[in-house]
């Protein structure tokens, strides 16, 4: 299990990243059979990689090209030499403030696991497409663009994030996220066969909390979140590692 706090463009001074950081890392308990990473934004991974002695860390994004004239960018080799070992990739807010295309996650996740970054690898529909009934379609396309040609993989997580429950409070029902976790791994399956599909784990992420976070556990049966908002608050995040501690299963 993997339970990620992704701090989005948050929080303004490195003061308040570092203190959060170490308090967030004093909570992870050594002997827990489940792991906790801090994803912040770009500035503050080389600080944190100094500091984090439990958590571990993990980029909010990257470019697919190892090093040259991409201003603005960070490549794979520049986070593995900061020991950050897992990546976000295809968040909603880049695929939607950013443009980013399908064809352009593609080349990003081929990226990672290239350079043994484990990706976190996010899809999920709109509200509206939720509403027409066309989660699966939404969900099909994104897995089947974000993972083309890709065959062989040793570690994968896929964090299904309906973007309608991003940061809205409103998170997915339990037994809807557990369909679509099931649906996930099935079309996988089918697509890329049993040991790929086998080396997968399915994140959830929107508007998890500390009330919420046990029955995702145990009802859509997901082996981890991305946790945004409530990752900011320590109390609240607190609670979530202690959760994901008492229900783990892996
Ligand atoms: C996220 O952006 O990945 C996320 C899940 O945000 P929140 O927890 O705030 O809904």
């Amino acid at each position: 299990m993997l339970l990620i706090a992704n701090w989005k463009m948050n929080p303004s001074s490195l003061k308040s990243a570092l203190d959060l950081a170490r308090e967030i890392d004093s909570k992870v308990l050594s002997s827990s059979n489940f792991k906790v990473a801090i994803a912040p934004p770009l500035v503050y991974l080389a600080p944190l990689s100094q500091t984090l002695k439990k958590a571990s860390l993990c980029a909010q994004d990257m470019f697919y090209e190892e090093k040259g004239a991409f201003t603005g960018e960070v490549s794979p080799l520049q986070l593995k030499d900061l020991k950050v070992k897992y990546v976000i990739l295809g968040h909603s807010e880049r695929r939607k403030f950013l443009k980013e295309t399908d064809e352009l996650v593609n080349l990003k996740v081929k990226s990672a696991l290239k350079h043994n970054l484990v990706p976190v690898f996010c899809i999920g529909e709109e509200l509206e497409e939720r509403e027409k009934g066309k989660t699966e379609e939404k969900l099909s396309f994104q897995l089947k663009e974000g993972l083309k040609d890709i065959f062989e993989i040793s570690e994968l997580f896929i964090a299904y994030e309906p973007v309608w429950a991003i940061g809205t409070g409103r998170a997915c029902s339990f037994e809807e996220a557990k369909r679509v976790k099931d649906f996930i791994l099935s079309f996988l399956k089918r697509e890329k066969g049993d040991d790929f599909a086998r080396k997968v784990k399915v994140l959830y992420g929107g508007s998890v909390n500390s009330k919420n976070a046990k029955d995702f556990i145990n009802i859509s049966q997901v082996e981890g979140f991305l946790v945004g908002k409530a990752s900011l608050n320590l109390k609240e995040f607190s609670k979530i590692i202690l959760t994901c501690a008492k229900f783990s299963r892996s």
